[in-house]
């Protein structure tokens, strides 16, 4: 039986496609394609998702290693992309819907400490059970170590979770240590109906 849903937070509840949020800050497209890969996929932001590194090392550790025209680019990017990490449309609503039907809803996110501030951009983090933050414990999805410490903490069976994330080998760790697991593919609207479909499958369990 499906008591407890977990839900990732990037490209689930808030919108993570880093062209679209670059394109608020230039239109050119060799920034963008810059941006993209020198800010939004490196390894200062793998290092702030673990907990491991300050926005501000990662500021200096980024820009001492990009030309030095980027330079105000980046630090204006780091200091502001959070505004404009905004929802995927419909999430909150099922959620919403999911809660009022009495399931627990947690949040497993490989997310830095900024989350703390940019929680505000979507109502769904006010309506969790419980959060589970990679930065907090310095472990990140796939690590089956994460999923570990998250039950142990809000005491939860494995067997009675549904997680729901974009990324599919984080989904697949999950299945290993026996919790149900789906692959979403920001269709919001499919979330109720994923939930009835485990509840029907996992009812005898
Ligand atoms: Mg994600």
């Amino acid at each position: 039986m499906i008591k407890n849903l977990i839900f990732d937070m990037g490209n689930v509840v808030l919108d993570y496609t880093p062209r679209r949020i670059a394109s608020f800050f230039t239109s050119d497209p060799d920034e963008l394609d810059f941006l993209c890969r020198e800010v939004f996929s490196n390894k200062e932001w793998l290092s702030l998702d673990k907990g491991v590194m300050s926005e501000e090392q990662a500021i200096e550790s980024i820009v001492a290693r990009v030309p030095e025209k980027y330079h105000e680019l980046c630090r204006k990017v780091m200091g502001g992309w959070e505004e404009f990490f905004l929802p995927v449309e419909g999430t909150y609503e099922q959620l919403l819907l999911l809660k009022e039907r009495g399931y627990k809803l947690y949040m497993l996110t490989n997310a830095s400490l900024k989350v703390y501030e940019y929680r505000k951009n979507s109502p769904a983090f006010d309506i969790m059970d419980g959060m589970f933050v990679s930065a907090d414990v310095h472990l990140l999805k796939p690590d089956p170590a994460i999923y570990l410490r998250m039950l142990e903490k809000f005491g939860l069976e494995a067997e009675e979770c549904l997680f729901f994330d974009d990324v599919e080998v984080n989904v697949e760790a999950a299945r290993k240590l026996g919790i149900h697991g789906h692959v979403f593919r920001k269709e919001p609207d499919e979330i109720i109906k994923t939930v009835e479909e485990y509840e029907n499958r996992t009812r005898n369990e």
